[in-house]
């Protein structure tokens, strides 16, 4: 018989636990996703859909402790009362059955068992929660390697400190209500954890010196955006050890491509690597510019796909972060993608930026930097902002330059690109009115400037690089 096969349902991240009678509150734990399937023939399924069965047989004695059922869990190896991500990483690299055994022995899995999807061949997905943790606690019998997860009602601030104090992750909060949503990211499911982290790809690495001459120096990480386009994080250059410095380092020599999936700032030797590897990071905050500020290299996550790592990770992330404690709850309450009321995110989004500035470079001109998706998109201006609304200048598209760019004021050396004293002449944020392939159209409000610009493309011109800058009528 060929069962129906189950895609988890996954968490969203919160950024505080909380006490609420229709929540639900379990520890976090820090292993393998897996769906097992009691019954004939028996699966035990990774979040990739990958067989673990071979690589755990200590935990086929699930077959023994129910039947006809299909679970949903995480495979752990405790070390000291707690998970030991390492080992189990080992572990599941084991491939003779030789080394398979001797791990099984010497440090046996557990599975522990949070929620319940099928019983004799009926789907429990459609059935609240809590529902199914009844379900689940009479349909299965627990061993020694096979445990049901533990879990607490309503009292979620409480469980999270103790949590933290046995050095755990964290905990997962879930509605007690909620369906079991099948292969999606809701915010029924709410993992809130001691460190933020982040899963990201690994694009490419820098050259390492001294000590870390033989391997690298830092990763370059990304995620992908909605439309499956590589977003560049930043760089992740510590929390390494020796023996995952020459792992990485040996993985990567199958893996590089001349390829550049996003452009990078200059001056540094980088090595593009295939999408290939996904990491784990811990990070504090995040930039303006959406890169990870003090970021720290975790572990390798093979059990995850490259495209699974999304910037949704983030975007949840950075609305939660400045969100009020008492908007905290209110998200956690909803599902966003469900509901049509307000996320409470926009008005707290942060504000662009812009800059101009002078540069007496072989000709004096200005540039106007507009900053876009995380970089600033720039044009050179000969003659300068137009002050009234009469006056048309020229504007010449030029590369995008960095977010970090719009602090920059200095002497670029002669002989280099743009040589000349550049200076910020006006700078400031603004607000976006229309931006569309041919106009552009920006309300600025600078130290120097405040009013309403435009830029409009001229079609004529052959590279299509130059547009027209006015100034606009305000309201
Ligand atoms: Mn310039």
């Amino acid at each position: 018989m060929t069962h129906r096969v189950y895609k988890p349902m996954l968490a969203k991240a919160a950024s505080t636990a909380f006490t609420d009678k229709d929540w639900l509150f379990e520890i976090k734990w820090d292993g393998f996703r897996a769906i097992a399937y009691v019954e004939d023939p028996f699966s035990l399924k990774s979040r990739r859909g990958k067989e673990l069965k071979s690589v755990f047989p200590e935990l086929a004695e699930i077959n023994n402790l129910g039947r006809n059922v299909v679970v949903d869990g995480e495979i752990i190896v405790m070390q000291n009362g707690k998970p030991d991500f390492q080992i189990l990483l080992k572990r599941g690299q084991a491939v003779s059955t030789g080394q398979i055994q001797r791990l099984a022995k010497r440090v046996p899995a557990t599975y522990v068992i949070f929620d319940i999807l099928e019983k004799d061949g009926q789907s429990l997905t459609k059935l609240p929660l809590i529902e199914r943790k009844k379900i689940l606690g009479n349909s299965l019998k627990e061993s020694s390697n096979v445990i049901l997860s533990d879990f607490i009602e309503e009292r979620g601030e409480v469980y999270y400190q103790l949590a933290l104090e046995k050095g755990l992750e964290g905990v997962v909060a879930k509605r007690k209500n909620s369906f079991y949503e099948e292969g999606l990211r809701t915010g029924s499911w709410l993992k809130i954890k001691r460190f933020r982290t982040c899963d990201c790809v690994i694009f490419g690495y820098t050259r390492g010196s001294e000590s870390r001459e033989a391997t690298f120096g830092a990763l370059l990480l990304g995620v992908y955006d909605r439309q499956g386009k590589p977003v560049y994080l930043g760089k992740v250059g510590s929390g390494f050890n020796q023996q995952i410095l020459m792992l990485l380092r040996g993985k990567f020599e199958k893996m590089k491509t001349a390829a550049a999936p996003f452009e990078h700032g200059v001056g540094e030797v980088v090595t593009w690597l295939k999408p290939k590897l996904v990491c784990e990071v811990i990070y504090q905050t995040l930039t303006h510019d959406t890169k990870l500020r003090l970021a720290r290299f975790q572990r390798l996550r093979e059990d995850k796909a490259p495209s699974e790592c999304t910037v949704d990770q983030l975007i949840e992330e950075k609305s939660m972060n400045m969100q009020t404690e008492k908007l905290s709850e209110y998200v956690s309450k909803r599902n966003f993608e469900k509901t049509p009321e307000p996320n409470g995110g926009e008005k707290t989004k942060e504000a662009l930026i812009y800059v101009i500035h002078e540069h007496h470079a072989r000709r004096l001109h200005w540039d106007l930097r507009l900053e876009k998706d995380g970089v600033l998109k720039s044009w050179a201006v000969p003659k300068g902002i137009p002050e009234t609304t009469k006056i048309r200048h020229l504007a010449i598209e030029t590369e995008d330059h960095p977010y970090e760019y719009g602090n920059f004021e200095g002497t670029i050396p002669e002989g280099q690109y743009g040589a000349g004293l550049v200076k910020i002449w006006d700078k400031g944020h603004y607000t976006p009115k229309v931006w569309e392939q041919d106009k552009i159209e920006v309300k600025l409000d600078g130290a120097r400037l405040n009013g309403n610009y435009v830029l409009i493309r001229l079609k004529k011109s052959e590279t299509q690089k130059n547009w027209l800058l006015l100034k606009g009528k305000d309201a």
